[in-house]
């Protein structure tokens, strides 16, 4: 029998990689080391979920402080409250330092060998690494598993590399911008774009086609769209793309394929997509293989490559790419290897996840368009509400057409009424799907969701009640009259 220097190693410590070590090592006593080359914790911790959802709260606070103080009649003494992103950002990073910290200590004392370097394939079981004190290692393992992450992607264009950011460079910017051009229609450029615009910078949000979320329900994507340009954000449409950046006087042009121009701005970010990051990896030394239609490592539900004792998971792999999917996906691979669970792998089925724009989407299941390729149209019930959060009924200086809605939509199948999607977006969206998301993995029906009484009153009781009638509009959560705030639709039971 072979013998090997580890029973499992593991390229990359973000979220799979340390979620799978960790597991292995803990749970199971194997022989584990884990090969990191920048920081421990991977996107998510330094320059994803994490640094981000701490600027949008920063962005949703101040944005509270100037524009809802008034109509909760407190009052702030005159003076304009101020933003101070040098600080703030400083403070930040050392929160994330602390993150660092907390992960290495975690993969410590679970007894998983560190090895702080760049790692690439020597053969199938065998790695070198490029050590970041500048010496080298050459260590074998038995199973083998990349968990190398992602990274921005930067498309070709005059100009575009030399003066434009990514999302890891908005992480860097020691100061806020004036001005900002923001590239992109999916979740990242949404997100950053609305961080941008609620601290105040003038933010210029350039897409490609008509609407941002294109991927996601259309009712998510037409009313995120036209709640965008509502917030003051200057949207590009159907632009065709960035052509060419330049710098003017200090400052950054950018030319559109459609021929616009947007002058003057101090930084442009790029964030139309990510590639998966396997540079330097030597994956054809160990003969592993890449999908056909993207150029991801392709797996198996198991995780498994075409070589047998290495798997891939994560955004390497390119199935959902969402931090605690890498995480699910590690563990269950950590159990089937190490746990004697022949079956154990992760669900990509009914994966909730948010988009923290403002306001927040919340999304599960399938989209309207996905539900009809799959059921048929005949076969689907859909309950849609739009309404007004209680939040803006001392709002009296807006038009009840005008105060924020929040749209909810809920796509049912079959005789049962199955619930097959659920699309949320408007205030409180992002805590509100989480609940809603362990009854549609249970098999919630409508009836499931009726049968609930609603907690009043909050925007999730618009969710339970989609649809119903009650005796007491007050006590039952009924739609009429609205509930939450005014004005609310009567019940729209859209297509039966
Ligand atoms: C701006 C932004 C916001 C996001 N927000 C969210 C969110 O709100 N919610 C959510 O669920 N997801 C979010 N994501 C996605 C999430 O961060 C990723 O899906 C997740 O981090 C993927 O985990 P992973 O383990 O596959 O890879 P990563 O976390 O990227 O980890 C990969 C690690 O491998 C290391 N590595 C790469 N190659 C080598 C090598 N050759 N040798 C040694 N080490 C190597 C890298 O340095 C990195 O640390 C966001 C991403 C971005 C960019």
């Amino acid at each position: 029998m072979t013998s090997y220097d580890f029973d499992y190693l593991v390229i990359g410590g973000g979220s799979g990689g340390v979620s799978s070590a960790k597991r292995a090592a803990q749970l199971y006593g194997k022989k584990v080391a884990i090969v990191e080359g920048a920081r421990w914790g991977g996107t998510c911790v330094n320059v994803g979920c994490v640094p981000k959802k701490i600027m949008f709260q920063a962005a949703n606070l101040y944005h509270s402080i100037i524009e809802d103080t008034g109509p909760y009649e407190i009052s702030l003494s005159g003076t304009k409250p101020k933003f101070n992103w040098g600080v703030f950002k400083a403070k930040r990073d050392a929160y994330i330092e602390r993150l660092n910290n907390i992960y290495l200590n975690g993969l410590q004392s679970a007894g998983v060998t560190i090895i702080e370097g760049w790692a690439s394939f020597k053969d199938a079981h065998t790695i070198h690494v490029n050590m970041n004190d500048g010496f080298t290692q050459t260590v074998t393992a038995e199973h083998i598993m990349i968990a190398s992450g992602g990274k921005p992607m930067i498309p070709s264009g005059n100009g575009i590399q030399e003066h434009t950011i990514t999302s890891d460079g908005f992480f860097a910017l020691t100061e806020q911008p004036k001005k900002a051009v923001v590239v992109g229609a999916g979740y990242i450029a949404v997100e950053l774009a609305g961080v941008l615009n609620f601290l105040g910078t003038e933010t210029h949000l350039v897409i490609r086609k008509a609407k941002v979320l294109r991927e996601f329900d259309p009712v998510i994507s037409d009313f995120l769209t036209n709640e965008m340009i509502q917030q003051g954000m200057h949207l590009h449409k159907n632009t065709g793309g960035v052509e060419q950046v330049e710098l003017v006087n200090g400052l950054k042009t950018v030319t559109c394929v459609n021929g616009e121009v947007i002058e003057g701005a101090d930084i442009v970010l790029m964030a139309p997509g990510r590639v998966p990051n396997m540079e330097g990896l030597g994956l054809d030394k160990a003969g592993v293989a890449l999908k056909e239609e993207s150029p991801h490592i392709k797996v198996d539900e198991y995780q498994n490559t075409n070589v047998p004792n290495i798997y891939a998971l994560g955004d390497v792999a390119g199935l959902l790419e969402l931090t605690p999917m890498a995480i699910a996906a590690g563990r269950r691979l950590a159990d089937r290897l190490f746990g004697n669970l022949d079956d154990a792998k992760a669900s990509y089925e009914l994966v909730p996840t948010v988009v923290f724009s403002h306001p927040t989407v919340g999304t599960i299941g399938l989209t309207e368009p996905k539900a009809i390729e799959k059921y048929g149209e005949k076969n689907l019930k859909i309950y849609k509400s739009t309404f007004v959060n209680l939040y803006y009924s001392m709002f009296s200086h807006l038009q009840p057409s005008d105060k924020p809605k929040t749209v909810v939509k809920m796509i049912c199948a079959g005789e049962n009424e199955l619930v097959v999607g659920l699309h949320i977006v408007g205030m409180g969206a992002d805590e509100m799907l989480q609940g809603f998301a362990v009854a549609m993995k249970m098999g919630a029906t409508k009836a499931d969701f009726d049968a609930t009484v609603a907690i009043h009153p909050t925007a999730s009781e618009e969710v339970v009640t989609l649809g119903t009638w009650g005796t007491s509009p007050q006590a039952s959560g009924a739609k009429a009259p609205p509930l939450m705030g005014a004005p609310a639709p009567q019940p729209q039971l859209s297509k039966m």
